[in-house]
């Protein structure tokens, strides 16, 4: 659906689960480009670099030709100006992710008003999934292999050998 709309996928992917990439593949049949674009908050620790978020997501988005990968520091709205997005894609699993992502998008737009935030739901069986859970069974060796593409569960295996 060519609609000339640039849409920035924004947040930490440490690593990128099967629920971010749900919530790729319907942000790329809605706009005609999507940057996932990775977080450098250093308030977090993340486990994996910005070159290994960055090989992770290139990995698992192969097949679809309108994303990119990219990274950013600072304040989300800078970015996205500097970028000329249209929209800013966020994945809403349940009701706990509202109230912050509410504020969040509320705050953005003060700071940005042409560029809108959308809200895309994924399908109801990633719903309980984040990358924090993920990393804490891979930890302890539980099987990940439905909650990640395989190339990051190989990677996720290297981490806790
Ligand atoms: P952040 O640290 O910004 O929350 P994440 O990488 O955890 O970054 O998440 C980025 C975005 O993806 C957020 O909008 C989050 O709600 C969404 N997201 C994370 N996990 C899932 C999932 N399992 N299903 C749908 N959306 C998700």
């Amino acid at each position: 659906m060519p609609n000339g709309k640039l849409a920035i996928y924004p947040g930490t992917f440490d690593p990128i689960t099967n629920g971010h990439l749900d919530i790729i593949h319907r942000a790329s049949t809605l706009f005609d480009r999507v940057v996932v674009s990775i977080a450098t908050n250093p308030s977090k620790e993340p486990l994996f670099g910005v070159a290994e978020r960055v090989e992770m997501i290139e990995r698992s988005t192969r097949g679809l030709n309108n994303i990119t990968v990219d990274h950013f520091n600072g304040l989300l709205m800078h970015y996205a100006v500097k970028k000329k997005a249209d929209v800013i894609v966020r994945g809403l699993r349940a009701i706990t992710d509202f109230e912050y992502e509410f504020q969040m998008a509320l705050v953005n737009r003060k700071l940005a008003e042409n560029i809108i935030t959308v809200f895309l739901m994924p399908n109801e069986k990633y719903t309980y999934l984040n990358s924090t859970i993920v990393k804490e069974v891979a930890k302890f060796h539980g099987i990940v292999s439905s909650f990640v593409p395989e190339f990051v569960e190989n990677k996720l295996k290297e981490k806790f050998r």
